[in-house]
């Protein structure tokens, strides 16, 4: 691990515009294929349904601010098996219940170096562990939710483009380029991960009729 000559991605697809997708926790199209892109483990949203049918569900509780294991930096992954295997799995089982476009494994009170975010208009699942951040650029102010705080939304600035390097469940390094609401995503969950919560960034919080508007944009 930690070995930067890996596999190298730069996948076009993942480097969209920022206005490209910004929905705040959204729905999320149904599919079923698990594929590889370019040594990136990404998995298709998988809809509920085929999950309780084919799958062993499970959905943790997700842990709420306060809490110890939320503001802990994580320890690194030294050996992937099935107990990681087993995490990312619940990691995804617990976001799609809770409805999120991301969690990180302290959300689900594991303080380990593991996180997944939802990626593109596809929804697809990018896995990372260990991940670090190599380069970001550029700034945006856009809103972030987290599962850890319920009912609060408020406006981050974070970097408009980030350049990551993170392990798969296979266990290859990958590099990962990606830009606007992917890339908030991707900080936001690895910001997780060194113990920093997205309530410390807020510029300022959304009032309840922003919260409703958002809300009403959503349901249609
Ligand atoms: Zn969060």
């Amino acid at each position: 691990m930690g070995d930067s000559s890996g596999i190298s991605v730069t996948d076009e697809t993942l480097q969209r515009s920022e206005a490209a997708h910004r929905t705040p926790p959204g729905k999320r199209p149904a599919g079923t294929e698990i594929r590889s892109t370019y040594g990136v483990t990404i998995r298709q949203g998988i809809s509920l349904k085929y999950r309780n049918e084919e799958h062993k569900m499970a959905i943790k509780k997700v842990v709420e601010h306060p809490a110890k294991v939320l503001s802990t930096p994580c320890a690194e992954v030294k050996e992937i098996n099935e107990e990681i295997i087993t995490l990312l799995d619940d990691l995804y089982d617990t976001m799609v219940e809770y409805d999120g476009v991301g969690i990180a494994a302290p959300q689900i009170n594991v303080g380990l170096r593991v996180a997944i975010v939802e990626l593109g208009e596809e929804r697809d699942i990018l896995e990372m562990i260990n991940p670090t951040v190599i380069e970001t650029d550029g700034a945006e102010v856009d809103i972030e939710g987290c599962l850890s705080f319920p009912g609060l939304y408020g406006e981050v600035e974070r970097p408009d483009y980030v350049k990551i390097e993170a392990c798969d469940r296979e266990g290859r390094v990958y590099e990962l380029e990606a830009g606007g609401f992917d890339a908030r995503a991707i900080l936001h969950e690895i910001d997780h991960l060194d113990g920093v919560l997205f309530d410390s960034k807020i510029k300022r919080i959304l009032t309840e009729e922003e919260l409703e508007a958002m809300y009403a944009e959503e349901e249609e």
